[in-house]
């Protein structure tokens, strides 16, 4: 093939030290076998640990293939990504960890697909080495991702990926604070694949996610694809209030039938009116969160549409 798609590989980086060493080292023979101008960006999320002077020292070591991009401080793995593709200027986008659980000797293959006229590659990890509370976790994610986005994909949670660069433009003129890189991807894809991969036991360091930080990546990843939660309640306040009308009604007609002392004396009754207002108190909140939801909409300004090509032109020349 003549001249082939510059790569560019984002790795984001949060004291991963004793790992850099074989990372690099692996990422660039991987990186060389694609036979074609690439880049490592290796994006430092704030470490403490001595992986500053290590990137620095690689990017002096290897000019024009690594790049180190320094934050001032911790934003989280995806807000690094972020910042990584900014940088970034291959035609081609990977995305990697930076602990070696994806092995860096199946980027060529990400490239490939991308080659093919993929824009999205993802990958599923075959053998997964987590703790049973993530791949349940992970299986919950990916039935809901699924059909809020309409990609079926089966692996949210790896981040051995690749993106074509319109997609990776794309991604960047959202200017929302909080993003799940894989999901807001398939928002602007067409044509998506997946590969199998390995998956390895994080050899070094231990996860940088405890189970907080966990948590509010679930609630990242919730938010981001939808703001169905919010009209829950409506639902929810809807179903109750219609119960209480019912019971009301029900106690009603049993009251006539066998008389005031059937229901304990009022005390049902009590009950039958609290639910409705309890009911009509979550429709309230419901209305609030249609109207949360736009504010949210708009706020995180994703663009309306995305035109990933235009096919002809017109004749009409535009005035100057
Ligand atoms: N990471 C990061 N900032 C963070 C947390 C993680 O840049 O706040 C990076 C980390 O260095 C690694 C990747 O994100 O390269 C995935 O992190 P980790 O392996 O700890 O996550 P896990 O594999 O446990 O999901
Ligand atoms: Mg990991």
């Amino acid at each position: 093939m003549s001249n082939p798609a510059p790569l560019s590989v984002v790795i984001p980086v949060f004291n991963e030290a004793e790992n850099l060493d074989e990372l690099i080292r692996r990422c660039l023979q991987a990186c060389r076998k694609t036979e074609r101008p690439f880049e490592i960006i290796l994006v430092d999320d704030g470490s403490s640990d001595g992986s500053v002077e290590k990137i620095d020292a690689e990017a002096r070591n290897n000019p024009g293939e690594i790049v180190g991009v320094f934050l001032n401080r911790n934003y989280g793995q995806h807000a690094a990504v972020m910042a990584g593709f900014e940088a970034s200027k291959g035609d081609i986008v990977v995305t990697l960890d930076a602990d070696l659980q994806n092995p860096p000797e199946e980027i060529p293959r990400l490239v490939d697909g991308i080659d093919n006229g993929h824009d999205v590659v993802g990958s599923v990890r075959v053998h997964r080495e987590d703790t049973l509370f993530r791949r349940a976790a992970s299986a919950i994610i990916n039935k809901g991702v699924q059909k809020s986005t309409g990609v079926m994909m089966h692996d949210y949670g790896c981040m051995l990926r690749a993106y074509h660069r319109h997609i990776v433009d794309a991604m960047l003129m959202c200017s929302e604070r909080s993003t799940f890189i894989p999901i807001l991807a398939n928002g602007f894809a067409r044509r998506t694949t997946e590969i199998d991969v390995k998956h390895e036991a994080r050899k070094l360091g231990e996860s940088k996610y405890n189970l907080m930080k966990l948590v509010m990546l679930q609630f990242d990843l919730l938010t981001s694809m939808t703001t169905f939660p919010l009209r829950l309640l409506s639902i929810l306040g809807g179903i109750v209030s219609l119960a209480g009308i019912g019971f009301g009604v029900f106690l009603l007609i049993m009251r006539l039938l066998y008389g005031a002392e059937w229901a304990a004396e009022g005390v049902f009754t009590l009950f039958a009116i609290l639910f409705i207002f309890v009911g009509a108190q979550f429709v309230g909140m419901g209305l609030l969160g249609e109207y949360i939801g736009r504010i949210y909409h708009d706020v995180r300004a994703r663009p309306r549409f995305f035109v990933q090509r235009i096919a002809g032109e017109s004749n009409i020349t535009t005035k100057t």
